[in-house]
C-alpha cells in the first residue's frame, strides 16, 4: 500500500474528526498517569522499605554493640552469637567486628572465621563516620552487579570507653528488590491491559467515525439530488416551453411558410435538447450501474475526427468561431466507436460553447506510443479552484459566462467515465480568459503498434 496515500488519509481524517485528537489525548494521558502513578508508588515502596531495612539494622546493632563490648575478652562466644543473629536475619550477607591496624581497617571477628584478618576495602568513610560518633550506627548503600547492599557500621565501646573495634553488616536487598521489581511486572501487565481496552475504545471510535462519514455522504448525496430535481426540471423545461411555444404556432393557419418553416426547425432543436439531457441522465444510471456495455474495435482516429470535425464545423462557424484539425493520419486505438464518438462530441460542443471569439483546434499525435487527442480554445478558461472540481458530477462553474449557457454539469463526469472505461485518460490545462486545452490520451491498438 502506498504510504504516502495512508498518511495522507491519517492527516485528512485528524483534520475532518476533531474528536480522534480528544480520544488521542484522553488515551495519552490515562497511560501516562497509570505509568507515573505505578512508579511513584513503587519508588514510595521502595523507600520505605529501605528505610525500615536500615532502621531494624541500626537496631539490631544498637542491641549487639552493648553485647560486643561485655563479651569482647570471649572471641568464641561472641563470634557464635553473631553466627545466631545472622542466621535468624537472613538479608544479612556479612556480619564482622573490624579494626583499625597500620595498613587500614580488617576484620577483627567474623561470623565467618575465614575471614578473620581479611582488609575492609571502600568503607573507610563509613567507618570513621562510626568511629567519630560512637553513640549512632550508620548505613550507606552500595550496589554490586546489579544488587544492592546496605553496609551499617556501629561502635563497639568498653565500659571504660575504650573503641574496641566497629560492628560492620552488609546486608542484600535483593529480596524487596526482587519484590519491587515483580509489582512493576504486574503494573506493566495491568498497562497492556489497560491498553488493550484503550485500543478497543478505539476502534469503537473508529466505527463511529466511519458512521459520521456515512452521515456525511448521504448528506451530500442528499443534496446532490437536490441539485438534480433542480437541474433537470430547469433543464426540461425551457425546451418544453420552446416547443409548446412553436407548436402553438404552427396552430394559426395564417402563419407564413418561413415561419412555420423556423418553427418546426425550432422544435426540433428543443426536441434534440431533450434527447441529449434524457441520454446523459440515462448514461449516468447506466455508468453508476456498471451496465454500460463497451464494444471495443480499432478506430482510425484520423477518420473519425474528420467526420465528426465536418458536423461541427457548421456549428463553430454559425457562432463565428474556426474549427481547426491538425490530424495525425494512421493512428488506430481500441475503443467502442459510439462511445469515442460522444467524448469527441463532448468535448467539441462545450469548447463551441465556451468560447466567444477565436476558435477551436483538433489536435492528434503520438506520445511516448500513447495516441494523444488534444481540444483546445480560445474561450473563457477557468480557474485552478474549477478545474480541480471540474470533473464532479453535476459540476458547473460559478461564473456568469457558464450560467448564461444551458448545461447540466454531467457531460464532463460522463466523458471521463467513458474515457477510463476504455483504458484511456483526460486532463486539462486552462487560463482564465485565455482559453483550455483538454486532453486525452488512449493507448495505441496493437495492430497500430506493429504496423509502427
Ligand atoms: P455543462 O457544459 O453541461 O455545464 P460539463 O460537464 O460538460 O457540463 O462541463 C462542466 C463545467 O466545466 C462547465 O459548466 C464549465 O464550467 C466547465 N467547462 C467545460 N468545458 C469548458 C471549456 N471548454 N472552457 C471553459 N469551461 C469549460
Amino acid at each position: 500500500m502506498d504510504v504516502r496515500a495512508l498518511l495522507r488519509n491519517g492527516i485528512r481524517q485528524f483534520r475532518d474528526y476533531p474528536q480522534l485528537w480528544f480520544t488521542i489525548a484522553v488515551a495519552v494521558s490515562i497511560v501516562a498517569s497509570f505509568a507515573f502513578m505505578s512508579s511513584k508508588f513503587l519508588s514510595i515502596a521502595r523507600d520505605a522499605q529501605d528505610q525500615l531495612t536500615s532502621v531494624r539494622i541500626g537496631a539490631l546493632q544498637d542491641a549487639f554493640s552493648p553485647l560486643a563490648a561485655e563479651l569482647w575478652d570471649q572471641p568464641d562466644v561472641l563470634r557464635s552469637y553473631m553466627q545466631r543473629m545472622q542466621t535468624l536475619n537472613e538479608t544479612i550477607v556479612d556480619f564482622d567486628i573490624v579494626g583499625e591496624n597500620a595498613s587500614g581497617w580488617a576484620v577483627l571477628l567474623s561470623s565467618v572465621p575465614a575471614h578473620e584478618g581479611a582488609t575492609v576495602f571502600r568503607q573507610d568513610l563509613l567507618l570513621n563516620l562510626a568511629r567519630a560518633d560512637t553513640q549512632h550506627s550508620f548505613t550507606v548503600e552500595n550496589s554490586q552487579n546489579g544488587t544492592r547492599y546496605f553496609y551499617t557500621a556501629r561502635a563497639v565501646v568498653s565500659r571504660a570507653g575504650v573503641l574496641d573495634g566497629i560492628v560492620l553488616t552488609r546486608q542484600t536487598l535483593s529480596a524487596a528488590d526482587q519484590q519491587i521489581s515483580s509489582s512493576m511486572q504486574s503494573a506493566m501487565v495491568m498497562l497492556v491491559v489497560i491498553l488493550l481496552f484503550l485500543l478497543m475504545l478505539f476502534f469503537r471510535h473508529a466505527r463511529i467515525i466511519d458512521y459520521t462519514v456515512l452521515y456525511r455522504k448521504l448528506h451530500d448525496v442528499d443534496a446532490l439530488k437536490d441539485e438534480f430535481i433542480a437541474m433537470a426540471s430547469h433543464e426540461l423545461r425551457a425546451p418544453l416551453t420552446a416547443i409548446r411555444g412553436y407548436a402553438e404556432m404552427l396552430k394559426d393557419a395564417t402563419v407564413d411558410t418561413p415561419t412555420r418553416a423556423l418553427s418546426i426547425e425550432r422544435i426540433d432543436i428543443s426536441a434534440q435538447q431533450l434527447d441529449a439531457l434524457i441520454g446523459d441522465m440515462l448514461d449516468v444510471s447506466r455508468i453508476e450501474q456498471g451496465r454500460m456495455k463497451m464494444e471495443p474495435v480499432d478506430v482510425d482516429t484520423s477518420a473519425a475526427l474528420s467526420e465528426l470535425s465536418d458536423i461541427w464545423e457548421m456549428r463553430a462557424k454559425q457562432k463565428g468561431l474556426t474549427l481547426t484539425r491538425e490530424l495525425t493520419a494512421g493512428l488506430s486505438i481500441t475503443v467502442d466507436p459510439n462511445r469515442f464518438r460522444q467524448v469527441v462530441i463532448n468535448l467539441l460542443s462545450n469548447s463551441i460553447k465556451y468560447t466567444n471569439q477565436g476558435g477551436i483546434t483538433v489536435h492528434t499525435s503520438v506520445q511516448e506510443k500513447a495516441f494523444v487527442l488534444r481540444v483546445s480554445d480560445t474561450g473563457i478558461g477557468m480557474t485552478e479552484a474549477e478545474r480541480g472540481q471540474l470533473f464532479g458530477k453535476f459540476y458547473r462553474a460559478a461564473g456568469s459566462d457558464v450560467r448564461k449557457e444551458s448545461g447540466t454539469g454531467l457531460g464532463l463526469w460522463i466523458t471521463k467515465q467513458l474515457i477510463e472505461r476504455m483504458g484511456g485518460t483526460i486532463s486539462v490545462e486552462s487560463i482564465k480568459g485565455v482559453g483550455s486545452h483538454f486532453i486525452v490520451t488512449f493507448p495505441l491498438s496493437v495492430a497500430a503498434q506493429k504496423n509502427g
